[in-house]
Formats: structure tokens, C-alpha cells, sequence
């Protein structure tokens, strides 16, 4: 199987990082951007199998990221992060075609297992499934 590269495109850096180490050290293909247009940019060059998208950002939010790749990726696998009990921004996730989405502030077991599973319906998977 091969391994699954991720891209992830949070303005916070702290947790952006943190984030980019724990997907790095289960042995994930890691890119962090910090803001909407780098991570249009960054899908066309790197054409990850997943992005973690936080809704918030500068120059283009995550949901106008999601919308936009969607009209011509159908394959990525896109995992919204938003903030705590923004109902609206979660609808509006899954109507731009994001494959789920998880609430900040997030445990990071939660997030390796929600990776897990949508990563089990491809060719793409954890190193160590
Ligand atoms: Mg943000």
C-alpha cells in the first residue's frame, strides 16, 4: 500500500506543526500551508490524497478551498477543521464536499482514527495499517 500524503492548511501554526509531527511520525507524507491560495497551489503541485482544511484562514477560507478543488478533484480525500460549535461552518463543510470534519479543539487519537477510516475505502493507507 502506498503511503498516503497529506496536506494540511491551517493559519495556526503552533498546532499546524504539531499536527504536520504527529502525522509525520506515523509515517505520513506531510505539507503544511497557512493560508487558502497556498493550498490551492499546493494541491495542484503536490496533488495530496488528503487535506486537512481549517475553515478559518486568510486569502481564502477553508470551505472556498474546498469548494474549488471539488470542481476538479473528485478523489482527494478533504477532512474540515472548525471551530468549536460553528454549526454552519459544519454544514457548509460537508455541502462543499468536504468527506468529514472535526471540531476544534480535537484529540489526536480521534483525528488518526478518523484518518484510518477514510483512508480504508482507497489504495492509500497508514504505513502501518
Ligand atoms: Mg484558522
Amino acid at each position: 500500500m502506498a503511503i498516503a500524503s497529506i496536506l494540511i492548511a491551517d493559519d495556526d501554526r503552533n498546532l499546524s506543526q504539531t499536527l504536520a509531527g504527529i502525522l509525520q511520525t506515523e509515517g505520513y507524507e506531510v505539507t503544511v500551508v497557512h493560508d487558502g491560495q497556498s493550498a490551492l497551489e499546493a494541491h495542484q503541485n503536490i496533488t495530496p490524497d488528503v487535506m486537512i482544511l481549517d475553515v478559518s484562514m486568510p486569502v481564502l477560507d477553508g470551505l472556498e478551498v474546498c469548494r474549488r478543488v471539488r470542481a476538479t478533484d473528485e478523489r482527494v480525500i478533504i477532512l474540515m477543521l472548525t471551530a468549536q460549535r460553528q454549526v454552519d461552518d459544519k454544514v457548509g463543510a460537508l455541502d462543499q464536499g468536504a468527506d468529514d470534519y472535526m471540531t476544534k479543539p480535537f484529540g489526536t487519537r480521534e483525528l488518526l482514527a478518523r484518518l484510518k477510516s477514510l483512508l480504508r475505502r482507497t489504495t492509500y493507507g497508514p504505513p502501518n495499517p
